[in-house]
């Protein structure tokens, strides 16, 4: 263990800072996917600079990707002198929408006392900017390490990932033969380690009536008043049940550790208005009204549990209710992911957390999933956690922003991470 290597990291602290700043300066929004290749291209040639061999992976046909908005992505990697195992750094280059309510430039880089605003700063350009630092101060101080280093600037992380992790798992790259330990420096805080997340169902619930002139309701059927009978069904019989189940999961905040149900949208009846329309309402019996869930689920429950609590409600209300009848569509599923305590990159990076901070790293998980999900089911890599700076609240919020000392300590626990992974 080195000294040095930590003053090295320390001397970069202008360069760290230089470097969250560029990268959020080039804006990767997505939707709809903007300056995907412009970000790959700059980390490219700051990486073969440094002996990284780089490849630049176009996920083709996937959900998003076109001529116009192309899915790129950079996988950069450096072999050490000697046989070992390879550390895989892995970062989403893209940002979520800007929102309202900022008092600072979203794309400026704005540094203010410690901290760097910016759409992106916490989640997680500053994260992706200390994994480099850390891995360049580690290559000058040990420039015969065992193993290889791979770092990954990947698309669409933000909805869903299916341009980004998930396409480079189908094609081998996270396939444990080739890479060992994966690190996400997703913003899960300096002094915690993530383990994995909750799993996740979505579909589209439609219930169907009949349309009739207004003032005449009972000559048709109200698809709205089926549909209030599913949400009341939900309220007296799901959310009881689902308020009751916990996980073993250290799931963070504790709200989380249980299973959730949001309603995302609820739409019946005529189109929403367009904006300045000041036409009426025809009078109209609905007869289409549509929700979509987002249910969020425990390791212990099971998908098809999940699936059968609630299309059992549904058949209970067919059985009983005259004129009931649904659809149910599935838009998305994710399979809840969980590594090990006792996971080598768990208790090294652990390890890392006492030397540099002095603490007992948090083991959390998160309530939201990230990529791990794709490493973990398509990649088959077990040997997998998130670990960055930046405070999860800030994602996603105006004045988004990431501490420069944050960045600096994470950077210093990567880089003694992959002295312990990579040397001796
Ligand atoms: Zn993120």
């Amino acid at each position: 263990m080195s000294d040095t290597l930590m003053s090295r990291i320390e001397a970069r602290r202008d360069e760290l800072v230089a470097l969250t700043q560029e990268l959020i300066r080039i804006p990767t929004l997505n939707p709809p996917g903007r300056h995907y290749r412009d970000i790959c291209t700059h980390l490219e040639a700051r990486l073969a600079a440094r002996g990284f061999a780089c490849e630049l992976v176009r996920a083709e046909g996937t959900p998003g990707d076109s001529d116009t908005y192309p899915r790129w992505n950079l996988v950069a990697r450096r072999e050490g002198t000697r046989p070992g195992d390879c550390v895989h750094f892995n970062s989403h280059h893209d940002v979520v929408e800007v929102g309202q309510g900022w008092t600072r430039d979203p794309f400026g880089g704005e540094l203010d006392g410690d901290r760097i605003y910016g759409r992106g700063s916490c989640d997680m350009k500053g994260g992706l900017a200390a994994s480099i630092i850390a891995v360049e101060a580690f290559l000058e101080e040990h420039p015969g390490h065992a193993g290889a280093i791979e770092i990954s600037a990947t698309a669409d992380e933000e909805s869903g990932g299916y341009g980004g992790v998930a396409y480079l798992a189908e094609r081998g790259y996270f396939d444990p033969a080739r890479v060992q330990h994966v690190i996400i420096p997703e913003p899960l805080q300096k002094d915690r380690i993530c383990l994995g997340h909750r799993g996740g169902w979505w579909a589209e619930i439609e219930t169907r009536g009949e349309i009739a002139h207004g003032s005449m309701p009972f000559l048709g059927d109200c698809a709205v008043r089926h549909m209030g009978a599913v949400l009341a069904a939900f309220e007296d019989k799901l959310y009881p049940a689902l308020a009751s189940r916990f996980t073993e999961m250290p799931v963070v905040p504790d709200g989380a550790r249980q299973s959730t149900m949001n309603i995302n949208s609820i739409h019946g009846g005529q189109a929403e208005p367009a904006p300045g329309d000041t036409s009426l309402p025809a009078h109209c019996v609905p007869d289409s009204c549509r929700i979509v869930i987002d249910r969020r689920f425990l390791i212990e429950e099971g998908l098809e549990a999940v699936q059968s609590e609630i299309t059992g409600l549904l058949e209970a209300l067919k059985a009983e209710r005259p004129g009931f009848d649904y659809e149910i569509r599935e838009l998305n599923r994710v399979i809840p992911s969980m590594t090990d305590r006792d996971a080598p990159v768990v208790t090294t990076v652990g390890r890392a957390v006492r030397e540099v901070l002095g603490c007992e790293a948090a083991h959390v998980a998160s309530p939201g999933s990230y990529d791990q999900k794709h490493i973990d089911r398509i990649g088959r890599l077990r040997n997998c956690i998130a670990y960055g700076p930046g405070l999860l609240e800030l994602a996603h919020k105006p004045d988004e922003w990431v501490g420069v000392t944050d960045m600096l300590d994470s950077a210093k626990v990567m880089a003694r991470s992959l002295e312990h992974l990579l040397t001796g």
